[in-house]
């Protein structure tokens, strides 16, 4: 009796790993894997933290030995160590659609969530004083929120979390900001950032969006959609490294008005006058706070190396066959009724990543983990699994839904 039946579980486990190795041979991005240093695991993790790029370890020894260590102070002018918030920011620019000088890289997502927003409600303040709500994804990473909350008290605003489903219906006369996520961090659903910035326009106020799962992964469009002010986080699809600092995005037109609440010395017109009053530097440089963290930084410079010459709207076009393979093969590897994607089957709806509900989700990474299939757990109850077209290919995919379904099997 299980003869036949091993026979043709072989061999349909043989139809999609050849599909697999056909979609790998044709991937232009296929050799962009090797400028990553990864091992034999699949690792679907890279939307929590980025794998290393190869070009980091040796620039990051020149940044400590040489920089450092032989130059020291020297460096802050010498090796551009003053000026690196503002042209690394440069160089995400065209990831996210901004043009250059509108970027500043430095501190982490939460301290940019909580720069933005209050500067938000202080440039809507600046054509309505009246305007005294925050309208904030209630689904959103919790850091979000309690950031929100924490500015809302601070100007005196009340915050209104609502589901994105809602967030046009809770737009008027009041609202100040609205802060949002391009895509959600557990379902992976992709919010639509043209149509959702306009409404917020439409209704007066000032559009704040957290990038952190979608830059590096699709087209953002920051210019094009006239977004205000953005946010986002350089460890996962840019591959920063643990800790990397965040980026500021402010545009352009509003950043003379843009009014930090962290105003620190980096950001003043003349940090190196002493002066005890503060005047805000013009640009980017206003986004600063203190002391860029060099470190860290110049391995972000570093790690944005792997995006020579290649195209974000080739990554997404990658992501969208990876996430329809991955559903595809889970669908034949998967008992029916053991996982439920969370993830909208909608392209425009997707992110690059796959959220299952499972039970004992927990559990089942662990099993994962251990196989060499590396996603996260996410509680209550789900499996998530990002897929960096960088270095994922066709056949990782293949090998991730067969181990899930041999790990629920078993
Ligand atoms: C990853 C992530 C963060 C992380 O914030 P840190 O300050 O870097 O810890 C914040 N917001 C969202 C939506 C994220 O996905």
């Amino acid at each position: 009796m299980s003869e036949p039946t091993e026979a043709t579980e072989a061999a349909e486990a043989t139809e999609a790993a050849v599909r697999a190795e056909k979609l790998d041979a044709g991937d232009e991005l296929a050799d962009l894997r090797a400028r990553f240093v990864l091992d034999d695991v699949v690792y679907l993790d890279g939307n929590s933290l980025g794998a290393l790029p190869v070009s980091v370890p040796g620039h990051l020894d020149d940044v400590v030995r040489r920089q450092w260590g032989s130059l020291r102070i020297r460096s802050w002018d010498e090796s551009g160590w003053w000026t690196a918030p503002e042209r690394i920011g440069d160089r995400i620019a065209p990831l996210v659609g901004a043009a250059a000088g509108q970027i500043v890289v430095g501190d982490s997502t939460s301290v940019n969530v909580f720069k933005a927003l209050v500067g938000a409600v202080r440039l809507a303040r600046l054509t309505d004083s009246g305007r005294d709500e925050i309208v904030v994804d209630a689904t959103t990473f919790p850091t979000d929120g309690y950031m929100a909350e924490s500015a809302a008290r601070m100007t005196g605003c009340t915050l209104r979390p609502v589901t994105p489903a809602r967030v046009r219906g809770a737009l008027g006369g009041r609202t100040a900001a609205v802060l949002l996520n391009h895509v959600d961090y557990r379902t992976g659903r992709l919010h639509d950032l043209p149509s959702l910035t306009s409404a917020v326009h439409a209704a007066g106020a000032v559009a704040v969006w957290d990038l952190c799962h979608s830059a590096g992964a699709l087209p953002v469009g920051l210019d094009e959609h006239g977004v205000d002010l953005a946010v986002g986080c350089t460890y996962k699809y840019l591959n920063g490294g643990p800790g990397s600092p965040a980026y500021l995005y402010v545009r352009r037109e509003l950043q003379d008005r843009f009014d930090s609440p962290l105003p620190g010395w980096n950001s003043h017109a003349e940090p190196f006058g002493m002066r005890p009053d503060y005047e805000p530097a013009a640009g980017a440089p206003r986004g600063r706070v203190g002391t860029p963290d060099i470190l860290s930084m110049l391995a972000l410079e570093a790690a944005l190396d792997v995006w020579d010459g290649v195209t974000i709207e080739a990554v997404r076009a990658k992501s969208l066959n990876l996430t329809d393979f991955f559903l595809e093969c889970v669908g034949q590897y998967v008992a029916e009724g053991r996982v439920e994607s969370l993830t909208p089957a909608a392209h425009e709806e997707r992110g690059s990543q796959v959220a299952l509900r499972c039970e004992d989700a927990g559990e089942v990474m662990r099993r994962l983990i251990e196989r060499g299939v590396v996603g996260d757990f996410r509680r209550p109850d789900v499996l998530r699994f990002g897929f960096t077209p960088l270095y994922v290919g066709f056949g990782d995919v293949e090998r991730a839904a067969r181990v899930l379904g041999e790990v629920l099997a078993g």
